[in-house]
């Protein structure tokens, strides 16, 4: 029996959601990674930070945003190492195969500090 192809998106995050419903017509399986339950909009955090918006209002649960996909799959686990030799995404605990493998775990912020002529990148 043929069996489907297997995408594999790790991160939950802008990049990664888009790219969990952009399969919405392919003859796919999908596996969405997060280690965190929920998609965080993170546009809207200054308003958390002064108070006129709750936490609760800038984030959603992944498997509520994506319950319409039924070929999405959503998975709580942290991305700890790939083995593309292998196909394999390596969790805490648990190893994934996939197909096809989309990183959408963002990025670190960065300060960017600019004094005279120099700039310094410094991480928080
Ligand atoms: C305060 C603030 C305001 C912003 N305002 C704007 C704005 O007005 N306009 C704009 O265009 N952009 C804005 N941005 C930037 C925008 O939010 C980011 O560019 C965007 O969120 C990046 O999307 P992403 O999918 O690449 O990463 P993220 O949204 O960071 O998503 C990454 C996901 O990967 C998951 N992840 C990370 N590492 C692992 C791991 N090892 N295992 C499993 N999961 C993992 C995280 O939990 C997260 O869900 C703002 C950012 C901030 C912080």
């Amino acid at each position: 029996m043929d069996r489907k192809h297997r995408v594999v998106v790790a991160g939950g995050g802008f990049g990664g959601l888009c790219a969990a419903q952009s399969f919405k017509r392919a003859p796919v399986g999908v596996t969405l990674i997060d280690r965190r339950k929920f998609h965080l909009f993170q546009p809207l955090l200054y308003q958390v930070a002064t108070g006129s918006l709750s936490p609760a209002n800038v984030a959603s649960l992944l498997r509520a945003v994506l319950k319409r996909q039924k070929k999405v799959q959503v998975l709580l686990g942290e991305v700890i190492d790939f083995d593309p030799q292998n196909r394999k995404i390596v969790l805490n605990g648990d190893e994934i195969q996939y197909d096809t493998l989309i990183v959408a775990t963002g990025v670190p912020a960065y300060n960017v500090v600019v004094e005279d002529d120099d700039i310094k990148i410094e991480t928080p």
